[in-house]
Protein backbone atom coordinates (compact mmCIF):
# COMPACT_ATOMS: atom_id res chain seq x y z
CA UNK A 1 0.00 0.00 0.00
CA UNK A 2 1.11 3.40 -0.79
CA UNK A 3 0.33 7.18 0.38
CA UNK A 4 0.90 9.71 -1.97
CA UNK A 5 -0.54 13.15 -2.54
CA UNK A 6 -2.90 12.09 -5.29
CA UNK A 7 -4.31 9.33 -2.70
CA UNK A 8 -3.90 5.82 -1.91
CA UNK A 9 -2.61 2.64 -4.07
CA UNK A 10 -2.82 -0.97 -3.14
CA UNK A 11 -0.12 -2.62 -5.71
CA UNK A 12 0.53 -6.41 -4.84
CA UNK A 13 4.29 -7.26 -5.71
CA UNK A 14 4.66 -9.20 -8.89
CA UNK A 15 4.85 -12.56 -7.77
CA UNK A 16 1.90 -11.94 -5.46
CA UNK A 17 -0.29 -10.82 -8.35
CA UNK A 18 0.30 -13.42 -10.58
CA UNK A 19 -0.92 -15.97 -7.81
CA UNK A 20 -3.84 -14.22 -6.89
CA UNK A 21 -4.70 -11.70 -9.93
CA UNK A 22 -6.49 -8.76 -8.60
CA UNK A 23 -7.51 -10.90 -5.15
CA UNK A 24 -6.44 -7.84 -1.83
CA UNK A 25 -4.09 -10.26 0.16
CA UNK A 26 -6.63 -10.85 2.80
CA UNK A 27 -10.36 -11.83 2.06
CA UNK A 28 -12.35 -11.87 5.28
CA UNK A 29 -15.21 -13.40 5.39
CA UNK A 30 -18.92 -11.79 6.66
CA UNK A 31 -19.85 -12.79 9.68
CA UNK A 32 -23.62 -13.75 10.92
CA UNK A 33 -25.87 -11.32 10.91
CA UNK A 34 -22.87 -8.30 10.16
CA UNK A 35 -23.47 -5.23 8.97
CA UNK A 36 -21.61 -4.03 5.60
CA UNK A 37 -19.66 -1.19 7.41
CA UNK A 38 -18.58 -3.44 10.29
CA UNK A 39 -16.89 -6.12 7.17
CA UNK A 40 -15.28 -3.48 5.53
CA UNK A 41 -13.60 -1.88 8.45
CA UNK A 42 -12.65 -5.55 8.88
CA UNK A 43 -11.50 -5.81 5.70
CA UNK A 44 -9.67 -2.56 5.63
CA UNK A 45 -7.83 -3.65 8.60
CA UNK A 46 -6.82 -6.89 7.57
CA UNK A 47 -5.47 -5.28 4.20
CA UNK A 48 -3.52 -2.70 5.86
CA UNK A 49 -5.54 0.22 5.53
CA UNK A 50 -7.22 2.64 7.67
CA UNK A 51 -10.36 2.82 7.07
CA UNK A 52 -10.70 6.57 6.58
CA UNK A 53 -8.41 5.84 3.57
CA UNK A 54 -10.56 2.64 1.98
CA UNK A 55 -13.37 4.80 1.86
CA UNK A 56 -11.36 6.65 -0.90
CA UNK A 57 -9.93 3.33 -2.46
CA UNK A 58 -13.66 2.06 -3.22
CA UNK A 59 -14.65 5.72 -4.67
CA UNK A 60 -16.92 6.65 -1.68
CA UNK A 61 -14.51 9.16 0.37
CA UNK A 62 -16.34 11.64 2.78
CA UNK A 63 -17.71 11.67 6.27
CA UNK A 64 -19.60 8.12 7.25
CA UNK A 65 -18.31 6.74 3.80
CA UNK A 66 -19.07 2.61 5.41
CA UNK A 67 -22.64 3.72 7.02
CA UNK A 68 -23.69 5.33 3.71
CA UNK A 69 -22.94 2.25 1.94
CA UNK A 70 -24.58 0.09 4.29
CA UNK A 71 -28.06 2.03 3.13
CA UNK A 72 -27.11 2.10 -0.35
CA UNK A 73 -24.50 0.24 -2.12
CA UNK A 74 -23.77 2.01 -5.55
CA UNK A 75 -23.43 -1.14 -8.12
CA UNK A 76 -19.58 -0.19 -9.23
CA UNK A 77 -18.32 -0.40 -5.53
CA UNK A 78 -20.09 -3.68 -5.29
CA UNK A 79 -18.44 -5.19 -8.41
CA UNK A 80 -15.50 -3.50 -7.17
CA UNK A 81 -15.19 -5.36 -3.73
CA UNK A 82 -16.41 -8.53 -5.33
CA UNK A 83 -13.45 -8.20 -8.22
CA UNK A 84 -11.05 -7.96 -5.16
CA UNK A 85 -12.70 -10.67 -2.77
CA UNK A 86 -13.50 -13.87 -3.20
CA UNK A 87 -17.01 -13.43 -1.55
CA UNK A 88 -19.99 -13.72 -4.09
CA UNK A 89 -21.86 -9.90 -5.09
CA UNK A 90 -24.69 -11.48 -3.57
CA UNK A 91 -23.09 -12.29 0.03
CA UNK A 92 -21.92 -8.77 -0.09
CA UNK A 93 -25.09 -6.52 -0.83
CA UNK A 94 -27.23 -8.90 1.92
CA UNK A 95 -24.86 -7.43 4.18
CA UNK A 96 -26.38 -3.67 3.78
CA UNK A 97 -30.12 -2.79 5.31
CA UNK A 98 -31.36 -1.82 1.58
CA UNK A 99 -33.86 -1.89 0.42
CA UNK A 100 -35.20 -1.79 4.06
CA UNK A 101 -38.85 -2.48 5.63
CA UNK A 102 -37.89 -1.34 8.47
CA UNK A 103 -36.34 2.09 7.54
CA UNK A 104 -38.65 3.84 9.76
CA UNK A 105 -37.36 2.00 12.83
CA UNK A 106 -33.71 2.23 11.91
CA UNK A 107 -31.36 4.97 13.67
CA UNK A 108 -30.68 7.95 11.75
CA UNK A 109 -27.61 8.79 10.02
CA UNK A 110 -26.74 12.11 9.79
CA UNK A 111 -24.92 13.97 7.42
CA UNK A 112 -23.11 16.16 9.49
CA UNK A 113 -19.14 16.09 10.27
CA UNK A 114 -20.23 15.77 13.96
CA UNK A 115 -21.92 12.47 13.48
CA UNK A 116 -19.64 11.28 16.34
CA UNK A 117 -20.13 14.38 18.84
CA UNK A 118 -23.62 13.82 18.82
CA UNK A 119 -24.90 15.74 22.03
CA UNK A 120 -26.37 13.12 24.94
CA UNK A 121 -29.64 13.90 23.61
CA UNK A 122 -29.18 13.03 19.82
CA UNK A 123 -29.86 9.12 18.67
CA UNK A 124 -26.51 8.08 16.90
CA UNK A 125 -26.16 6.20 14.40
CA UNK A 126 -25.02 2.34 15.83
CA UNK A 127 -25.76 0.69 18.86
CA UNK A 128 -23.19 -2.49 20.55
CA UNK A 129 -23.65 -4.81 22.72
CA UNK A 130 -19.95 -4.60 24.87
CA UNK A 131 -20.43 -8.63 25.60
CA UNK A 132 -20.52 -9.68 22.16
CA UNK A 133 -17.54 -7.14 21.02
CA UNK A 134 -15.61 -8.75 24.11
CA UNK A 135 -16.96 -12.42 23.30
CA UNK A 136 -16.33 -12.56 19.46
CA UNK A 137 -13.25 -14.51 18.49
CA UNK A 138 -13.12 -11.14 15.52
CA UNK A 139 -15.25 -8.49 17.43
CA UNK A 140 -18.05 -7.76 14.88
CA UNK A 141 -21.44 -5.31 14.57
CA UNK A 142 -24.65 -6.59 13.85
CA UNK A 143 -27.16 -5.44 11.51
CA UNK A 144 -29.80 -5.46 14.05
CA UNK A 145 -27.90 -2.95 16.76
CA UNK A 146 -29.05 -0.32 14.07
CA UNK A 147 -32.79 -0.66 15.26
CA UNK A 148 -34.41 1.72 17.61
CA UNK A 149 -36.58 -0.90 18.95
CA UNK A 150 -33.17 -2.71 20.42
CA UNK A 151 -32.10 -1.43 23.51
CA UNK A 152 -30.22 -4.69 24.86
CA UNK A 153 -28.25 -7.99 23.82
CA UNK A 154 -30.67 -11.11 23.38
CA UNK A 155 -27.57 -13.30 24.05
CA UNK A 156 -26.44 -11.58 27.25
CA UNK A 157 -29.57 -9.80 28.45
CA UNK A 158 -27.65 -6.49 29.20
CA UNK A 159 -28.18 -2.96 27.86
CA UNK A 160 -26.92 -1.97 24.67
CA UNK A 161 -24.68 0.96 24.53
CA UNK A 162 -24.46 3.72 21.66
CA UNK A 163 -21.67 5.61 22.75
CA UNK A 164 -17.93 5.34 23.86
CA UNK A 165 -17.69 4.53 27.47
CA UNK A 166 -14.95 6.97 27.96
CA UNK A 167 -15.50 10.08 25.56
CA UNK A 168 -19.17 9.75 25.34
CA UNK A 169 -18.79 10.16 21.56
CA UNK A 170 -20.98 8.07 19.26
CA UNK A 171 -19.18 5.37 16.82
CA UNK A 172 -16.96 6.60 14.28
CA UNK A 173 -14.62 3.95 12.89
CA UNK A 174 -14.87 5.07 9.00
CA UNK A 175 -12.92 8.02 10.44
CA UNK A 176 -10.09 5.66 11.87
CA UNK A 177 -7.01 7.34 10.07
CA UNK A 178 -4.95 4.67 12.04
CA UNK A 179 -4.51 0.86 11.82
CA UNK A 180 -6.62 0.14 15.09
CA UNK A 181 -9.10 -2.54 15.07
CA UNK A 182 -13.06 -1.04 14.74
CA UNK A 183 -13.61 -2.19 18.85
CA UNK A 184 -11.27 0.76 19.86
CA UNK A 185 -12.65 4.27 19.62
CA UNK A 186 -11.59 5.91 16.48
CA UNK A 187 -12.36 9.38 18.88
CA UNK A 188 -10.17 8.63 22.03
CA UNK A 189 -8.68 5.17 22.01
CA UNK A 190 -10.38 3.51 24.43
CA UNK A 191 -11.88 -0.12 24.14
CA UNK A 192 -15.58 0.08 23.80
CA UNK A 193 -16.16 -3.52 25.29
CA UNK A 194 -16.81 -1.88 29.00
CA UNK A 195 -19.93 -4.03 29.97
CA UNK A 196 -23.41 -2.72 31.07
CA UNK A 197 -25.71 -3.03 33.45
CA UNK A 198 -28.64 -6.08 33.10
CA UNK A 199 -31.83 -5.27 31.31
CA UNK A 200 -34.94 -6.41 33.17
CA UNK A 201 -36.91 -8.42 32.18
CA UNK A 202 -39.59 -6.64 31.52
CA UNK A 203 -37.71 -4.49 28.80
CA UNK A 204 -36.55 -7.99 27.59
CA UNK A 205 -39.82 -9.16 27.00
CA UNK A 206 -41.31 -5.85 25.19
CA UNK A 207 -38.09 -6.15 22.96
CA UNK A 208 -38.31 -9.55 21.97
CA UNK A 209 -42.39 -9.57 21.12
CA UNK A 210 -41.63 -6.40 19.16
CA UNK A 211 -38.25 -8.15 17.25
CA UNK A 212 -40.75 -10.78 16.52
CA UNK A 213 -43.35 -9.09 15.27
CA UNK A 214 -40.96 -7.06 12.65
CA UNK A 215 -39.48 -10.50 11.68
CA UNK A 216 -43.09 -11.50 11.14
CA UNK A 217 -43.51 -8.86 8.94
CA UNK A 218 -40.44 -9.40 7.08
CA UNK A 219 -41.14 -13.03 6.16
CA UNK A 220 -44.35 -11.36 4.83
CA UNK A 221 -47.02 -11.68 7.72
CA UNK A 222 -48.62 -8.03 6.80
CA UNK A 223 -51.13 -6.96 9.79
CA UNK A 224 -54.83 -6.39 8.71
CA UNK A 225 -55.91 -3.67 6.00
CA UNK A 226 -51.98 -3.40 4.24
CA UNK A 227 -51.19 -1.01 7.75
CA UNK A 228 -46.96 -1.78 7.99
CA UNK A 229 -45.82 -2.07 11.44
CA UNK A 230 -42.82 -0.23 11.39
CA UNK A 231 -44.76 2.71 10.08
CA UNK A 232 -47.10 2.57 12.63
CA UNK A 233 -44.03 1.75 15.78
CA UNK A 234 -42.04 4.89 14.10
CA UNK A 235 -44.64 7.32 13.92
CA UNK A 236 -46.00 7.52 17.77
CA UNK A 237 -44.84 10.25 19.24
CA UNK A 238 -43.19 10.53 23.01
CA UNK A 239 -42.65 13.67 24.81
CA UNK A 240 -39.77 14.15 26.28
CA UNK A 241 -39.21 17.57 27.65
CA UNK A 242 -40.61 19.98 25.43
CA UNK A 243 -40.01 17.85 22.41
CA UNK A 244 -42.71 15.33 20.75
CA UNK A 245 -40.27 12.47 19.21
CA UNK A 246 -40.53 9.44 17.50
CA UNK A 247 -38.28 6.23 18.97
CA UNK A 248 -35.94 6.36 16.11
CA UNK A 249 -34.59 10.67 17.37
CA UNK A 250 -33.85 9.06 20.74
CA UNK A 251 -30.80 8.13 22.33
CA UNK A 252 -30.26 4.51 23.99
CA UNK A 253 -30.29 5.84 27.80
CA UNK A 254 -34.17 7.37 27.12
CA UNK A 255 -35.31 4.65 24.63
CA UNK A 256 -34.39 2.05 27.03
CA UNK A 257 -36.94 4.30 30.18
CA UNK A 258 -39.04 4.68 27.89
CA UNK A 259 -39.04 0.94 27.29
CA UNK A 260 -39.06 0.06 31.18
CA UNK A 261 -41.44 2.64 31.76
CA UNK A 262 -43.73 0.84 29.03
CA UNK A 263 -43.04 -2.51 30.92
CA UNK A 264 -43.47 -1.44 34.22
CA UNK A 265 -47.17 0.44 33.21
CA UNK A 266 -45.72 3.49 34.66
CA UNK A 267 -46.67 6.77 33.16
CA UNK A 268 -45.66 6.72 29.76
CA UNK A 269 -44.57 9.93 28.46
CA UNK A 270 -47.31 9.44 24.85
CA UNK A 271 -47.88 12.57 23.29
CA UNK A 272 -51.71 13.97 24.38
CA UNK A 273 -52.94 13.62 20.50
CA UNK A 274 -54.32 10.21 20.52
CA UNK A 275 -53.53 8.16 17.61
CA UNK A 276 -53.18 4.59 15.96
CA UNK A 277 -49.84 4.30 16.48
CA UNK A 278 -50.01 5.17 20.31
CA UNK A 279 -53.11 2.98 20.58
CA UNK A 280 -50.92 -0.13 18.82
CA UNK A 281 -48.17 0.63 21.45
CA UNK A 282 -50.56 -0.13 24.34
CA UNK A 283 -51.82 -3.32 22.75
CA UNK A 284 -48.18 -4.35 22.14
CA UNK A 285 -46.94 -3.27 25.89
CA UNK A 286 -50.32 -5.53 27.01
CA UNK A 287 -49.45 -8.30 25.33
CA UNK A 288 -45.25 -8.45 26.21
CA UNK A 289 -45.74 -10.20 29.51
CA UNK A 290 -47.64 -13.16 27.54
CA UNK A 291 -44.53 -13.16 24.96
CA UNK A 292 -42.57 -16.19 26.60
CA UNK A 293 -45.29 -18.44 27.19
CA UNK A 294 -47.22 -17.81 23.53
CA UNK A 295 -43.47 -18.97 22.25
CA UNK A 296 -42.83 -21.47 24.48
CA UNK A 297 -46.80 -23.34 23.47
CA UNK A 298 -45.83 -22.25 20.00
CA UNK A 299 -42.32 -24.05 20.27
CA UNK A 300 -43.78 -27.25 21.80
CA UNK A 301 -46.52 -27.29 18.72
CA UNK A 302 -44.38 -26.91 16.30
CA UNK A 303 -40.73 -28.49 17.41
CA UNK A 304 -39.54 -31.76 18.30
CA UNK A 305 -39.01 -31.61 21.97
CA UNK A 306 -35.34 -31.66 22.60
CA UNK A 307 -33.06 -34.43 23.98
CA UNK A 308 -32.15 -34.07 27.86
CA UNK A 309 -28.63 -32.17 28.27
CA UNK A 310 -26.99 -29.26 28.85
CA UNK A 311 -29.65 -25.94 29.48
CA UNK A 312 -29.21 -23.60 25.99
CA UNK A 313 -27.96 -20.34 27.17
CA UNK A 314 -29.19 -19.04 23.83
CA UNK A 315 -32.02 -16.68 23.68
CA UNK A 316 -34.70 -19.02 22.38
CA UNK A 317 -36.18 -19.81 19.61
CA UNK A 318 -38.02 -16.60 17.26
CA UNK A 319 -41.91 -16.76 17.00
CA UNK A 320 -41.22 -15.73 13.21
CA UNK A 321 -39.29 -19.14 12.89
CA UNK A 322 -42.22 -21.26 14.67
CA UNK A 323 -45.15 -19.43 12.67
CA UNK A 324 -42.77 -20.60 9.24
CA UNK A 325 -42.48 -24.04 10.69
CA UNK A 326 -46.10 -24.15 11.24
CA UNK A 327 -46.71 -23.24 8.30
CA UNK A 328 -44.89 -25.36 6.72
CA UNK A 329 -45.91 -28.53 8.37
CA UNK A 330 -49.87 -27.39 7.48
CA UNK A 331 -48.60 -27.10 3.80
CA UNK A 332 -47.11 -31.05 4.39
CA UNK A 333 -50.25 -31.84 6.22
CA UNK A 334 -52.81 -30.89 3.39
CA UNK A 335 -50.11 -32.35 0.66
CA UNK A 336 -51.00 -35.66 2.51
ZN1 LIG B 1 -24.25 -9.41 23.61
ZN1 LIG C 1 -14.09 7.39 22.91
Amino acid sequence: MRFGPTGISVTPAERYEGAAGNRWPMSIMPAPGELLSSWLHRLAYANGIPPHYFGALLGAPGQNWSARLDRAMPDRILQFLGEHTHIPLEDIAALTIAPDPLARLRLPLRASPQQSCAPKTQATWLQFCPACLAEDETPYFRRGWSLATRVSCFHHGCRLRDRCPSCGGGLAPFSQKRLVPHQICARCGAALCKRTRPATNGVRRLERLIDDLLRLQAAGHRMAEGRSLPDLLGSACFQFGKQSVSIVRLPHRDRYQLFQKLAEGRSTPFEKRRSSAIIYWKRVVQAAPAWSGLVTSFSDAVLPRPKAGPCSTTAGPHLADLVQAAARLDQQRQAL
